[in-house]
């Protein structure tokens, strides 16, 4: 079995969301209007294993902006097609060690975007996407995340106006990258293809059947459907392990040694390699814009059920 246990494993979740139930620590990202105007006290938990069984606990029918966690599904979509050496090379897999949204990366890395989880790097892998138009693409990449999450997936309109109408220094970013030479669409294209992808609504249930497919080399567990390739899956955990949860990734992974990947919608999922994904959602962010039940009860999860997987039992 995947699980050893699978009662022990809902107890663990269980206990992972009383535990932090109480905990109204931190804040609901307000850079974007609309995100300011969600319900602050929503908190769910979803394990999706690679043979398709779901544990749950809380709101994990709320839907919810995917926000930065777009990022790795857009970056499997250009590998696919790029393949791994042009990532290498156009984007680069360096942690910045700064903010996401951070200008002082772009002027300090060799790369400029630095790498494919902030937002420069998400910028340019946008713009690297196949597509004669931004419709075509924004319809690939709706396409993509849906078959990752085995339903149909749609765009949170008031999410997505809200951003789009908010978003002038992600369109600096895009400016800033084109000028280097590292923008391989029309920036503002790109930007509103970025802020469309953002803006997809999802579950947790959704969200760790998104990252289960990754967890099952690319196959989805809940309709069997092979939606990416399974060759290009370490590189895209590597990078999620060393720049998923912004300037917070190094603590992360020393805590939990598990790739992952946060959004500022408050949802964060951890892949387990062979065995599934622990996603959550709470609002309340910290100062980096990771989750803080979200991160709590992945890192209690995860420590619960001895899943580091540098542990070399
Ligand atoms: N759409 C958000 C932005 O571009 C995503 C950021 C995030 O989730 N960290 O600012």
């Amino acid at each position: 079995p995947v699980v050893p246990d699978y009662n022990k494993l809902q107890q663990i979740i269980d206990e992972a969301y009383e535990l932090f139930e109480n905990d109204s620590a931190g804040a609901p990202a307000d850079y974007i209007p609309e995100l300011a105007r969600v319900e602050p006290d929503l908190f769910g938990i979803s394990v999706v294993t690679v043979d398709g069984r779901v544990f749950s606990a809380g709101d994990v029918e709320h839907y919810f902006s995917i926000q930065s966690i777009s990022k790795v599904f857009t970056l499997a979509m250009v590998m696919e097609q790029l393949g791994q050496q042009a990532i290498l090379e156009k984007l680069g897999a360096e942690p910045t060690g700064l903010p996401f949204n951070s200008v002082t990366a772009i002027e300090q890395q060799a790369t400029r975007v630095g790498n494919p989880l902030v937002n420069a790097g998400a910028i340019a892998t946008t713009s690297l996407l196949e597509g004669k138009s931004q419709a075509v693409k924004w319809k690939s990449i709706l396409a993509f995340y849906s078959a990752c999450a085995g339903e149909e997936l749609e765009l949170l309109k008031d999410i997505y106006n809200s951003e789009a109408a908010t978003n002038g220094r992600n369109q600096a970013i895009a400016r800033l990258l084109d000028a280097y030479g590292v923008m391989y669409d029309d920036p503002e294209k790109a930007v509103d293809v970025y802020t469309r992808q953002c803006s997809v609504g999802i579950t947790t249930k959704q969200l760790a059947a998104m990252g289960a497919t990754l967890a099952a080399g690319g196959i989805n567990p809940f309709t069997g459907v092979e939606v990416m390739n399974a060759e290009n899956i370490p590189q895209i955990l590597s990078i999620m392990l060393s720049c998923g949860m912004y300037d917070y990734s190094g603590t992360w992974s020393y805590l939990t040694g598990l790739p992952a990947k946060s959004g500022v919608g408050g949802g964060i999922v951890a892949v387990v390699p062979g065995k599934g994904a622990i996603a959550a959602f709470s609002p309340r962010l910290d100062t980096a814009g990771n989750s803080i039940r979200a991160q709590k009860a992945i890192a209690y999860i995860s420590q619960q059920l001895n899943i580091n997987i540098f542990d070399p039992q």
